[in-house]
């Protein structure tokens, strides 16, 4: 008898534990070498006052098993609930999150037969930080973080990804046309981690019109690699391209540690009906069984649950008249696909694993070399709630304030520079960013900004925040407004 391997398991909500039942019993009667610890995670949890949505203990089963096999959850709205997504993700470190989109032409109704792509999402930065903040009565502010080591990591993940598993190209989506600072360090990285990787295609696309090209001729990708915010929508786009989001399983790993779920939530509407598609965890299960590697019963449990594609039978999200032959709730496609466990499909590509997941994971992540760069301050933004008149009287007012060291350059609103020569037509909120640079060339530091917000102070304006400028090997480290 092999030896199990312990893993944690979560029924979630809505949904959830309809499809985490099905797929369990899928495991189970493909054979599934499991020590099986459940958790209890989500609105339960949270609305037992607990804002995390998951109690100390069940953090101690996810460091102990470091597997994680996770049905969707709801997060209440409002009343201050982080999402236990996100929560998860960080605080094991998954930062790769792998999304799998492959369609089932002509078994499932989609206007994208050919489709076979993988989508490869920064899981831990940018947007999803959640740092937010209400900083004057009109203006609210998030933070998107992205940093090197953490795009050196992902697009590794993703080139490394495409190696192991025979893919010939990686596709780089970003806006640095207009976030030059945070979307172009991930760009410049995939470029120079790219050369590692000759063999593979290279393509790097702004995210508007990639993404109006997946979803118009998706076969022309292969791997995508994304941040955060664009990798979260544009999965669910995909899978939804194939047939329906309901199909779609997805990997979050981490150097230690690997959560599988499914890429959809835990559709309320639709809950306790016995009626959702539980094919997306289903494929997230398969993902773990070979990150585990239980091979055997991995491919056993996909090939059975194509050749139940195959066979038209449906659960409503994918049935169709024309190419479906029986509809189905959650329980008769479970036991059907049982029924089909040991067959392959007919048509549709068996598949075969045997070794996919050594480098899938774990990639060592070895930082770049960082060149020894000089950082010097420059100046710093100090962001004002005011509303007493024009950018010009504001503008006025705050070059009485400069100090020796440092003079008002503009003043920009939402990003537009309004002074000076500000236009009248740019519409002004309440929030107003003024930008003082050094003189000449001084060297200055932190207590001549001091001196400065001091004299910022005593003039009774009211700053809401700062940041410093800074320059890295003479490179301006901040944008300029537009029309700076
Ligand atoms: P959703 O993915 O739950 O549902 C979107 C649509 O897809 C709905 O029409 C739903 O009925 C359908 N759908 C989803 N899964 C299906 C399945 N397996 N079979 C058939 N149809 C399916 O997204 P939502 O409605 O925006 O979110 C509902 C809740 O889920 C929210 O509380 C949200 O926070 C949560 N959520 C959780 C996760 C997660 O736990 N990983 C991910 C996304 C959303």
């Amino acid at each position: 008898m092999a030896t199990k391997t312990p893993i944690t398991v979560a029924y979630g909500d809505g949904i959830g534990p309809e499809i985490m039942e099905a797929t369990l019993n899928v495991l189970e009667a493909a054979n599934a070498q499991l020590d099986i610890e459940v958790i209890e995670i989500g609105e339960k949890v949270y609305l037992s006052g607990n804002s995390a949505g998951i109690a100390h203990e069940s953090w101690e089963s996810l460091l102990k098993t470091k597997v994680f096999l996770k049905a969707p959850i709801t997060t209440p709205q409002g009343g201050g609930y982080k999402s236990l997504n996100v929560t998860t993700r960080k605080t094991l470190g998954l930062y790769a999150n792998i999304r799998p989109c492959l369609s089932y032409h002509p078994f499932i109704k989609t206007k994208h037969p050919v489709m076979d792509l993988v989508i490869v999402r920064e899981n831990e930065e940018d947007l999803y930080a959640g740092i937010e903040h209400r900083q004057t009565k009109d203006v609210y502010q998030c933070l998107k973080l992205i940093s090197r080591p953490g795009s050196e990591k992902i697009i590794r993940y993703a080139f490394e990804y495409a190696v192991t598993n025979n893919r010939r190209k990686v596709t780089c989506l970003i806006k640095d046309n207009i976030m030059k600072l945070t979307d172009g360090i991930f760009h410049k990285v995939f470029h120079e981690i790219g050369e590692d990787y000759p063999d593979i295609e290279k393509v790097s696309m702004i995210v508007d019109i990639g993404a109006a090209r997946l979803a118009t001729t998706p076969e022309d990708f292969d791997v995508i690699v994304m941040e955060n915010l664009y990798g979260d929508i544009l999965s669910d786009v995909a899978a939804q391209m194939t047939g329906s989001v309901g199909l779609a399983g997805s990997a979050n790993i981490g150097e230690q540690c690997a959560m599988f779920e499914a890429i959809h939530g835990s559709a309320p509407q639709i809950a306790g009906k016995y009626i959702a598609n539980p094919s997306g965890l289903i494929k997230a299960s398969v993902l773990m069984l070979n990150h585990i590697g239980q091979f055997e019963v991995a491919t056993k449990i996909e090939n059975a649950l194509l050749k139940l594609i195959e066979d038209g039978i449906h659960t409503p999200d994918i049935f169709n008249e024309e190419v479906s032959r029986l509809k189905v709730g959650t329980r008769q496609f479970t036991e059907e696909l049982i029924d089909r466990l040991g067959e392959k499909p007919g048509s549709l590509r068996a598949v075969n694993y045997t070794h996919v997941p050594k480098k899938l994971a774990k990639v060592n992540y070895i930082q770049r070399e960082t060149i020894d760069e000089k950082k010097e301050l420059a100046g710093v933004d100090i962001f004002l709630d005011w509303n007493s008149g024009t950018a010009n009287d504001l503008g006025n007012e705050l070059k009485k304030l400069n100090t020796a060291k440092l003079s008002l350059l503009m003043i920009s609103n939402r990003g537009v520079k309004v002074y000076p020569d500000g236009l009248p037509q740019t519409f002004c909120t309440d929030h107003w960013r003024c930008r003082f640079k050094k003189v000449n060339d001084v060297s200055i530091s932190n207590s001549d900004i001091i001196e400065l917000l001091s004299n910022v102070n005593n003039a009774g304006l009211e700053f809401i925040k700062t940041e410093h400028l800074y320059d890295f090997n003479g490179e301006p480290g901040y944008s300029l407004a537009q029309g700076e």
